[in-house]
């Protein structure tokens, strides 16, 4: 059962095509996987065309066509529409950690044919994907059941969705298909069940930074690439 989900003022956002690519992939994943926020989608794109209808005629410009092909090329595959948790079911790159993929999530998989999975710790993975974006750095994480990531500070915006297994914080536990939001300032410690390896898939804006004394050393190091 999803027990979190994008606030209202962030599904508007989507729905609106006003949210950043990076974050748009996060709630669209999340919309395909969880039925409450597609009916709302759905209600908010309604709502949105009754105002559109509304409206008085403006005079485009001229390479208005031109723009909005760009703008459509370039936004997350809206299959909320369609709903499916996931139709995929099929092993990628024999990699059985990606299965059971909402859609979007799978196209993005197929524009990123050169990914692979590096160790950031013991037992912490990351496969970072490219986007189409410069601002937010979007990745799955893989973090080793029952293990924990050291305590760290969110110097941006992170949006991520829990895929498979789950984790827990001093908020809460996050299972598979909960959205979660960490504000800059938000210090936490996330651990794993022990039941499986959690894995999520995130996007953000700037690179952790651990606390304590390990982060004087460390916070160098960690990097952070935006695509
Ligand atoms: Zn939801």
């Amino acid at each position: 059962m999803i027990r979190h989900h994008p606030d209202e003022n962030l599904l508007l956002e989507y729905a609106s095509g006003s949210l950043a690519r990076g974050p748009s992939l996060v709630v669209a994943a999340h919309v395909q996987m969880c039925a409450d926020c597609r009916s709302h989608f759905h209600t908010l794109n309604n709502l949105g065309g009754s105002l559109l209808n509304g409206s008085p005629a403006q005079p485009l410009q001229a390479n208005a066509f031109e723009r909005l092909m760009q703008r459509i090329n370039q936004t997350p595959d809206k299959v909320a529409e369609k709903g499916e948790d996931t139709p995929i079911g099929e092993q990628i790159d024999q990699d059985p950690v990606l299965e059971h993929l909402p859609r979007v999530l799978y196209q993005l998989l197929n524009r990123n044919p050169n990914r692979h999975w590096k160790s950031l710790t013991r037992n912490l993975q990351i496969c970072r994907l490219k986007s189409g974006q410069n601002d937010y750095e979007v990745a799955f994480h893989r973090l080793r059941s029952g293990s924990g990531l050291p305590k760290h500070d969110h110097r941006g915006q992170e949006f991520a969705l829990v895929l498979n297994g789950s984790f827990s914080d001093h908020r809460g536990i996050y299972g598979r298909g909960d959205f979660v939001l960490c504000e800059p300032g938000q210090v936490h410690k996330p651990i794993a069940t022990q039941d499986m390896d959690c894995l999520c898939f995130s996007a953000v804006a700037a690179p952790v930074a651990l606390t304590g004394i390990s982060g004087l050393f460390l916070n160098p190091l960690i990097s952070f690439c935006p695509g």
